[in-house]
């Protein structure tokens, strides 16, 4: 591959667990000291612990980002696997932990805010900018973006000007379905796809999603933290000078919450929501897990989202894993969840 990115991977595939601080929404006497951090030195920002009802759990990962860990601080660890999607590798992003653990601060960040600004819109404005620096190598390069959210094992186009489609979820709504075709890209089919040339263009698609995510969440529920966003950045180029050609896909996704739902108390629609959710997940962490065991069968097709990244999952492509937590003490039974899921597929 080109312009010397180097990363070295277990399997391709990385784990960063991220804490977020204490809110002032959190718990009343929430303090945070249910979780610490290891000082020794090998696991020195790495390490992290969580101490429930006097029993303390470690996990370790390729890297913790305490509390006060900034924006930028998060973003210069994934620079460079942001940069190999245009040397041609198939990038994925995810963002994973319970509603209000920081996934969406950690990909698209606050609005409007720019020392807040997401890896999202800081990985397109890298992106855009390495662009035009490789201009003077003789690279062009093409770009396309679409934006699609994945509810009940339901796609929806977040990109659509049409209403059916940013509205109508479930059986009723349209079908989209997934193709992958011999040169292992994916082809979604009525997907809206928009060529893009500048970070600007980008920021506008995204709050075009944004509005689209949540007109359907004042008449579905709050479904958004209840779905899967994906944002997808094609990257096709060429070398004018020397004819090489590279094609890369940078995938940036905010999962749903992780959060198990008491069984007793959910009925009807929240519990096939529910269901959905813990079997998009569960199907996730079983492709990655059998990705890093480099299994022979792996099980894309038990879930749209697997089966959607397939291509970009498999093979010479890189993996990295947001596990967010949350450091108040009314959610430490789910921290503890998302540690030893992110530590199965770590
Ligand atoms: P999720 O998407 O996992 O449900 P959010 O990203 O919406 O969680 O975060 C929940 C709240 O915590 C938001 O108000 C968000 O701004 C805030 N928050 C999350 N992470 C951080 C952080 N690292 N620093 C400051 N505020 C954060
Ligand atoms: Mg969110």
């Amino acid at each position: 591959k080109l312009h010397n990115t180097i990363l070295e991977l277990k399997g391709n595939i990385r784990v960063f667990c991220r804490v977020r601080p204490l809110l002032p929404e959190d718990s009343p006497g929430a303090d945070g000291k249910d979780v610490s951090y290891p000082t020794t030195t090998e696991a020195l920002g790495r390490g992290i612990d969580l101490t429930q009802n006097g029993q303390k759990y470690s996990f370790t990962f390729d890297k913790v980002f305490m509390p006060d860990s900034t924006q930028e601080d998060v973003f210069v660890e994934i620079s460079q696997l942001v940069q190999s999607a245009l040397d041609g590798y198939k990038v994925c992003i995810f963002a994973y932990g319970q509603t209000g653990s920081g996934k969406t601060y950690t990909m698209m960040g606050r609005p409007g805010n720019p020392e807040q600004k997401g890896l999202i819109p800081r990985s397109l404005e890298q992106i855009f900018q390495t662009r035009q620096s490789l201009q003077s190598q003789g690279w062009k390069y093409e770009m396309q973006v679409s934006m699609l959210e994945i509810y009940n094992e339901t796609i929806r186009d977040l990109l659509s000007t049409k209403d059916s489609s940013r509205i109508e979820y479930g059986s009723n709504g349209k079908q989209y379905t997934i193709k992958h075709d011999a040169n292992g890209n994916t082809h979604v089919s009525d997907l809206t796809v928009v060529d893009v040339c500048s970070s600007r263009e980008v920021s506008f698609l995204l709050d075009q999603a944004s509005h689209s995510r949540s007109v359907g969440k004042t008449q579905m529920n709050e479904q958004s933290s209840r779905s899967h966003f994906v944002f997808t950045l094609r990257i096709s180029g060429v070398n004018e000078n020397t004819e090489q050609q590279v094609q890369g896909v940078l995938n940036l996704i905010d999962l749903a919450g992780s959060e198990r739902l008491s069984k007793s108390g959910s009925t009807g629609d929240r519990l096939r929501e529910t269901q959905a959710i813990n079997k998009s997940l569960s199907s996730l962490s079983d492709v990655i897990f059998s990705l890093a065991k480099k299994e022979d069968h792996v099980p894309f097709r038990n879930s749209k989202l697997t089966y959607l990244l397939q291509p970009c999952l498999g093979g010479d492509s890189k993996t990295l894993m947001f596990v967010n937590i949350s450091p108040d003490h009314s959610s430490l039974g789910e921290s503890l969840c998302s540690l030893r899921f992110a530590s199965r597929v770590n």
